[in-house]
């Protein structure tokens, strides 16, 4: 498939555009998007951008009853001197065919998805925001659609990729958030679906998350589901704890999400000559730390926040204050020098935006 076989059908009637400063996140999409259907025999087919709209589903369809979807996430950001930038976005296509695999989807061909994107975005231009901290949200998806009650992998499934304008994640500039480590449930084990985004891995995470949200924390910190020792995330970003000068991350253990922030975090330290360390580690080597004063910064990973420093963790009854619940020196020069890569303001030493 290339892109000539993308059809154009073009919104008659384009919406009102939101003000900048009052973009949430995805509330308001754009009025295009992108959808290409598979169905055994013909593979994926009937690639088109046509007019943002409801779909109608048999009401039989597997994703409706048995949960088979994928999804992704990344930004696209629009430079000061005009330009459209996209971060890394093979990475995210790369990591939605992974994701397929755990889940029995076929397989996308990821050059022609991303120029798939890049048409969609060339259409949209105008709905990318260009104030301060602003974004276009990409979502792409895949349901399973085939009418049948029973549990066994689809026929048929829609990709599709919608587009949502969104404000600055910190309105009143970057500030850390308090965590409550989660000891009852888990998010994810070994050789389950953790290292895919699909959505039941959110479904099951929303309780801890009100629970938490309930005792007055934002998100949850996830520990491993067979121990209920080791650090996975926090809320659905990877996290990092600069411990004494070195800087770790819980390493992939075949239960954590594979964050392109994460990498490009790694890849960014180690361009610095800053020690940074994957590996196993707990959250009593955390208290320790803390208890011993090494404990210097810990913040989380994602597409959303690019960074946000941890202020604080909950866990036990005891609340660890860290960095005196301030934003430490270097979670504020990472997120300055991503963020500012991402929007073109910065040199972009390792050849990430496209
Ligand atoms: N972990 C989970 C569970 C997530 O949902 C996300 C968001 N995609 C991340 C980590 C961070 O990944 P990324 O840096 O690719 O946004």
């Amino acid at each position: 498939m290339n892109l000539q076989n993308i059809t154009i059908t073009l919104s008659e009637t384009k919406k009102e555009k939101p003000q900048s400063d009052q973009l949430e996140f995805g509330k308001v999409f754009t009025d295009h998007m992108f959808i290409m259907d598979f169905s055994t025999g013909l593979g994926w087919h009937d690639p088109r951008i046509v007019p943002y709209q409801p779909i109608t589903m048999d009401p039989a369809s597997m994703i409706f009853h048995y949960g088979q979807s994928v999804f992704e996430g990344l930004k696209a950001y629009q430079t000061d001197d005009g330009r459209v930038l996209l971060f890394r976005p093979e990475k995210n296509f790369r990591r939605l065919n992974q994701s397929n695999d755990r889940l029995c989807i076929p397989e996308l061909d990821e050059e022609f998805v991303l120029e798939a994107l890049k048409k969609l975005i060339e259409v949209e231009r105008e709905w990318i925001p260009s104030a301060e901290g602003t974004s276009l949200y990409i979502r792409p998806f895949i349901i399973s659609t085939e009418p049948f009650l029973g549990v066994h992998p689809s026929s048929s499934y829609k990709f599709m990729i919608i587009l949502s304008p969104v404000g600055s994640y910190y309105k009143e500039g970057i500030h850390p958030v308090k965590i409550a480590v989660e000891s009852k449930y888990v998010r994810a084990v070994n050789g389950g679906t953790g290292t895919a985004k699909t959505g039941g891995n959110y479904a099951a995470s929303l309780k801890a998350q009100e629970v938490s949200e309930k005792i007055g924390y934002s998100q949850v910190l996830w520990l491993d589901g067979v121990e209920k020792k080791y650090i996975e995330e926090v809320g659905s970003m990877n996290v990092f704890f600069k411990i004494n000068g070195e800087v770790i991350t819980p390493a992939l253990n075949g239960s954590i999400l594979e964050g392109v922030t994460r990498t490009s975090i790694i890849e960014l330290l180690k361009h610095w000559n800053v020690p940074v360390t994957e590996r196993k580690i707990s959250m009593d080597d955390v208290r320790q730390a803390y208890l011993d004063g090494t404990l210097e910064e810990a913040f989380g990973t994602g597409t959303a926040a690019v960074i946000s420093p941890i202020g604080e963790f909950f866990w036990n009854d005891e609340k660890l204050v860290i960095n005196d619940g301030k934003t430490g020196e270097l979670s504020k020069k990472l997120f300055d020098t991503l963020t500012g890569i991402q929007t073109g303001k910065l040199a972009d030493p390792l050849g990430w935006v496209v």
